[in-house]
């Protein structure tokens, strides 16, 4: 079987449905391959902040941006990462990220916000209402409008080029689909290769699951045979998750009707802050991890054994530490006095930036499941499985420990107050996951991938997490923001190419 039509998208995320609506905008015919059995990707299991400057939402809630500031709040998150930086790929996401919130609200994405997200100085996070998901309908449902031909269990593993070389085309499922003006990687990031994330961060990491299994770096591998480079790509989301609740997401569930979105937009705008907080603080419970101030306030992680694991300094030796054990089981301990202190502002257990904080009792609330309180340590390790006796003596070894100043397991700096006042309390299980990792192929500022001499690879694209490109992206909703921003940027430039199908298709695959 062979399929030819002006622009081949590889990939049906964010990024590579934005990109086939926009070559078919253009006026290109559009074909696009998905893997799996439905289009969605990560984009569709995020949580869905896309961040973004000079929107109608933002001057509606009177907010007065310019991309110059949002370009400086940039370079303040990135710290130390400012250096690697690229920065031409900036300022093309600062640009466009706006017109692209009002580009998806064209076409019936509605968003709550924009909420305030510290270092940034003004409001910028727009949360897509009612969950991620509509993303994937809104962006499907005008693919389909706009004519693209969208094939889901279509996995490519191929590229195809012409007698020139030029890329023309990939393989799915040995099937040849053509792009008679080029091919737009479009295929996510690699955080489910455990053979990448071992090459590029280590074998610790490799150990640690992904959110998304379907994210098997495939465009990597594509970009890479057919002359590209990847870069930075040393930088894995790595955190500990509360383990799935048994019960329904209150937002997951929602269904992401455009109508159902927009009277859901113009309701949560005239609720009281308070109501809309109480909302979105049952789902905050289900997705997000604690605050690291926990640690650094007197608490503790403990594996399924009852002993301490990590440093909990850091989110990454946590994560690494719980998915070294096959378990992959964690939990975090505290006594009274960090309970006292996280049941109110300014101290959550977890955040949803200017929107929602959850405490102490929100979890006892919401997520009964993973909320542990007892008298004594015996009796919380009871509740938790773990054997009394350990748990006890880890909690008064690290008491000791507190006492002399040093941590003599795992040399943590922060060490708090200690676990010493009853009652006691644990929240978990949690396990390790990895959410997303950076890096990408490298492109130039037409998103066209290039090689390591910088010179563009005829006929191939790449967008989204696949063509990230050295963009650093460090505070929440720039990912969400590059995936649809590159896209409709890619879709636009591949449709304006030239058409490579002229030159004879001969030696057609890429080895
Ligand atoms: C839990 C979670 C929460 C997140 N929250 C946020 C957030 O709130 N804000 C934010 O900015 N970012 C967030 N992110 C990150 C963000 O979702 C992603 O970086 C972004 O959506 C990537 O878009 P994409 O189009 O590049 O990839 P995806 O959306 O992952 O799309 C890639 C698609 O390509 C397909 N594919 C892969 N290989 C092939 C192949 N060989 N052939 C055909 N198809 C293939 C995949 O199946 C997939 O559908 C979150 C991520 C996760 C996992």
């Amino acid at each position: 079987m062979t399929i030819t039509a002006d622009v081949l998208v590889i990939g049906g995320g964010g990024s590579g449905m934005s990109a086939a609506i926009s070559a078919a905008t253009s006026g290109a015919t559009v074909v696009l391959l998905e893997k799996c059995p439905k289009v969605g990707g990560s984009t569709a299991m995020s949580v869905g902040s896309f961040t973004a400057a000079n929107t109608s939402y933002q001057y509606r809630a009177g907010v007065n941006d310019s991309i110059e500031l949002f370009v400086e709040d940039m370079k303040v998150a990135n710290g130390e990462f400012e250096d690697r930086e690229n920065k031409e790929l900036r300022r093309i996401l600062a640009e466009n990220a706006g017109p692209t919130v009002e580009w998806l609200s064209s076409i019936g994405v509605q968003f709550l916000g924009p909420t305030q997200e510290p270092p940034y100085e003004k409001p910028r996070m727009h949360n897509v209402l009612p969950n991620s998901s509509a993303y994937a309908s809104a962006l499907l449902r005008e693919c389909k409008k706009r004519g693209v031909e969208v094939r889901t269990s279509m996995r490519v593993d191929k590229l195809l080029h012409n007698a020139a070389g030029e890329i023309i085309g990939a393989r799915a499922n040995g099937a040849d689909f053509y792009g008679r003006r080029g091919v737009i990687l479009a295929t996510g990031d690699y955080s489910a290769s455990t053979e990448m994330k071992a090459e590029f961060v280590g074998e610790a990491a490799a150990k640690i699951p992904p959110v998304n299994p379907n994210n098997t770096g495939d465009g990597f591998k594509l970009g890479t045979d057919a002359g590209g480079v990847m870069i930075q790509m040393d930088r894995l989301y790595e955190g500990l998750r509360f383990a799935p609740s048994k019960r329904p997401d209150p937002i997951k569930i929602l269904p992401s009707h455009p109508l159902l979105a927009k009277a859901m937009r113009l309701v949560v705008e005239r609720l009281p802050k308070k109501l809309l907080a109480y909302v979105i603080r049952g789902a905050l419970t289900s997705w997000v991890g604690p605050n690291n101030t926990m640690y650094q306030a007197g608490a503790i992680l403990i594996g399924h054994s009852g002993k301490r694991i990590a440093n909990e300094d850091s989110d990454k030796l946590m994560a690494r530490a719980a998915a070294a054990d096959e378990k992959n089981t964690a939990f975090m301990i505290f006594d009274e006095r960090v309970a006292r202190k996280f049941s109110a502002w300014p101290h959550p257990v977890s955040t949803f930036p200017g929107v929602a904080y959850a405490y102490v009792d929100d979890y006892k609330r919401y997520r009964p499941d993973v909320y542990h309180r007892a008298e004594t340590i015996e009796e919380l390790a009871a509740s938790l499985g773990v054997a009394p006796s350990v748990l006890k003596s880890t909690v008064e070894e690290w008491n000791a420990d507190l006492a002399n100043g040093k941590d003599r397991g795992f040399g943590r700096q922060h060490l708090g107050n200690g676990v010493n006042e009853g009652p006691f309390y644990a929240l978990g299980p949690m396990n390790a996951y990895i959410t997303l990792a950076d890096g990408g192929l490298a492109v130039d500022t037409q998103l066209r991938v290039t090689q390591a001499d910088g010179e563009s690879i005829p006929g191939l694209w790449a967008a989204g997490s696949t063509g990230q490109g050295g963009l650093q992206l460090l505070n929440h909703g720039l990912h969400i923001g590059w995936a649809m921003v590159s896209g409709r940027l890619a879709g636009r430039n591949v449709a304006q190419a030239p058409n490579r199908l002229d030159l004879a298709v001969e030696n057609a695959v890429v080895s």
